[in-house]
């Protein structure tokens, strides 16, 4: 009796229902309303049962449908966040990902997906013009961040064999616009928060190196080691990319190690290369292709020079992984380059992606991404009752309402705190915020295929209706 498995035939039925149902939601995208439907209660309640005891094929199906029709949709409006769009050839080849099962930690466990793996971290890493790294793809940008981290300090600070390490007072730099997760990879890595030096920004948020030199000079006649500078190429606010190339010089003064932040932004490289100058003297370098390349969740990466530095972090081998023979492709093990030991097979909804569309695809359509958010600018710009708050380095686009200008700075950030929460509500554009100079700001971000020029209008003429209905229920 097998009480699990089920028929090939059974299978491709199932696959057809199920596909229907992801057919239904990508009908109907681009017409819904993009908050989940129902009240956290509501939600609650339509997911609520009691461990199901004996199998519903039917129940179960009706459960997917459910999911879908209470699951936010993020269609060509939904501008929160950095969050990609979900490109569907990627997402049919996850559902052979998970029948495959693969366990990408070793050659030998996954002969064509740790070969599949490689070679799209190749391709990405030469799409960015970093041809000489190499990498391995993660969760996303935080545990790319924390991993960047990690080999930072053991190539700094090396931990001896029984894991102890030499207590010099020891430090990592970044911008005061650098991204949470740094802070949580420094807190993580027992490196301390409070050891984690924040550098100021210029008016275009971008780290500025003298103050980053200063910074360093002083620390080092304190006897501090330098263990990172950490530099963004995209802040999550405002897109700023932080000047590369002298950053670098300046870590390359103290040898510290240079890890670049590049989750939001680096891929945008692919279209803009001009822009990105320097990135290959990064020693490590955190992408997200689950962002600026759509593909769906999760697809983090990692790039770095030398592999090498990465096993000095991750390798820590037992017995039961001991590798056998010794063919150099033969021998590859993912687990001693990174966290996870077992693996999920990312590589082959990106790979897959990649070769149904053409890198030619994505380049176009993050030169799109990035037009669009010229065009909000303009329209901002020429819309007497909002204000650009920031430049447009990328496509996070931070703006507010200011009215007829006659209300006070804190007036406003209530005002546009109410806007955001009111079109958020309506449901057609959906934003997040930023805070810039203690301003609380509208923040649209643009890493979406779905996006047209009209959904790009919408964003303003939401923005008016809502401060419109914001205005008329609670007078000045
Ligand atoms: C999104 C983002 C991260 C974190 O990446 P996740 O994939 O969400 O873990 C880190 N840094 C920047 C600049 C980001 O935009």
């Amino acid at each position: 009796m097998n009480f699990i498995d089920m028929s090939p035939e059974e299978f491709c039925e199932l696959v057809e229902r199920v596909s229907r149902i992801a057919g239904d939601y990508l009908k109907d995208l681009s017409e819904r309303a993009i908050p989940a439907k129902g009240t956290g209660a509501e939600i609650e309640q339509k997911f609520r049962h009691t461990p199901p005891e004996k199998g519903d094929p039917e129940e179960a199906l009706r459960g997917l449908r459910d999911t879908a029709l209470y699951s936010r949709a993020q269609n060509g409006r939904f501008f929160g966040y950095v969050l990609g769009s979900g490109e569907p050839a990627a997402a049919i080849a996850d559902l052979l990902c998970s029948v495959l099962n693969q366990n990408v930690t070793a050659w030998r466990s996954s002969p064509a997906a740790v070969t599949i793996e490689k070679e799209v971290v190749g391709w990405i890493a030469q799409a960015i013009g970093c041809d000489q790294f190499a990498g391995i793809l993660t969760g996303g940008g935080s545990s790319a961040n924390l991993m960047g981290l990690a080999m930072a300090r053991e190539a700094k600070l090396a931990a001896n064999e029984c894991g102890v390490r030499a207590t010099a007072p020891h430090a990592v730099y970044a911008s005061t616009e650098a991204h949470m997760s740094i802070s949580k990879a420094v807190g993580l890595l027992g490196i301390g928060r409070e050891n984690l030096k924040l550098v100021r920004v210029d008016e275009r948020f971008r780290m500025i190196p003298d103050a980053l030199e200063e910074r360093m000079r002083r620390d080092k006649e304190l006897g501090i080691v330098p263990l990172a500078v950490v530099t963004t190429a995209g802040t999550v606010n405002t897109g700023a990319l932080d000047p590369l190339p002298e950053i670098a010089q300046v870590a390359a003064n103290h040898r510290a190690w240079l890890h670049v932040d590049g989750s939001y932004g680096a891929l945008a490289a692919i279209a803009l290369p001009g822009k990105f100058a320097g990135l290959a003297k990064a020693d490590s370098l955190a992408l997200d292709p689950h962002k600026w390349l759509y593909q769906p969740l999760d697809c983090g990466c990692l790039l770095h020079r030398d592999p090498q530095a990465a096993r000095a972090a991750f390798a820590h081998s037992g017995d039961y992984v001991r590798p056998f023979g010794q063919d150099p492709i033969e021998s590859h093990v993912y687990f001693e380059e990174s966290i996870e030991l077992s693996r999920r097979f990312r590589a082959l909804k990106l790979w897959f992606s990649l070769r149904y569309h053409g890198l030619e695809s994505f380049r176009e359509s993050i030169k799109k991404d990035l037009l669009h958010a010229q065009r909000l600018g303009s329209l901002i710009e020429r819309t007497s009752e909002l204000e650009l708050m920031a430049p447009i380095e990328l496509t996070a686009v931070c703006f507010r309402y200011v009215g007829d200008r006659n209300s006070t700075s804190p007036e406003l950030d209530q005002i546009n705190f109410d806007i955001l929460r009111r079109m958020n509500e309506r449901g057609r554009v959906y934003l997040s915020n930023a805070t810039l100079h203690s301003k609380f700001c509208l923040r649209a971000c643009i890493v979406n295929h779905r996006t047209t020029d009209s959904d790009i209008d919408e964003v303003v003429s939401e923005v008016l209706s809502a401060a419109r209905e914001v205005r008329t229920v609670s007078p000045p």
